[in-house]
């Protein structure tokens, strides 16, 4: 993908049909790692864009690493390995330039120029995660707002 947060997209159906199941945090935190060096040539210029490291045998690796980082809770386990090999299954759609099954196999027969069609999905994707977090919030605020208004009644009775 050109913009790394379209990859967050995916986390849309995954939230709404296994709520609460997967780590929205492992998940973003293992996208924004595979593009780190896109990232950080974006940001800072220094570097290139490179997609050398997009590979499903780094992406366990990266799961493992992230993994580890809270092993005992399965939804962040969930949310590192989706995260990352979501991540090269979307880009390896899309980009020429990767070999996702190396070292076994080079180069990248999953290559179908995809880039548009995918990218406009992950933009809906990612506008109904948005709308998502949004009334998440909007129910978390509500029911905070409730317990306040429950310890101010119970401080002036009457
Ligand atoms: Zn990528």
């Amino acid at each position: 993908m050109p913009i790394t947060p379209l990859h967050f997209g995916l986390l849309a159906p995954i939230n709404h049909f296994a709520k609460g199941k997967v780590s929205n945090v492992s998940f973003v935190i293992a996208n924004l790692w595979m593009d780190q060096q896109s990232i950080i040539y974006t940001l800072f210029g220094y570097g290139a864009i490179a997609h050398n490291d997009h590979t499903f045998l780094w992406a366990f690796v990266m799961a493992g690493i992230i993994g580890a980082c809270k092993f005992w809770s399965l939804r962040w386990w969930l949310g590192a390995l989706i995260g990352s090999t979501s991540h090269i299954a979307l880009d390896m759609l899309v980009h020429a330039d990767m070999s996702p099954f190396a070292p076994v196999l080079a180069g990248n027969p999953f290559n179908l120029g995809l880039m548009e069609p995918l990218s406009l999905v992950l933009l809906v994707l990612c506008a109904w995660l948005t709308a998502q977090y949004v009334s998440d919030t909007r129910a978390w605020a509500r029911k905070a707002l409730a317990a306040v208004r429950l310890r101010i009644a119970g401080r002036h009775p009457g």
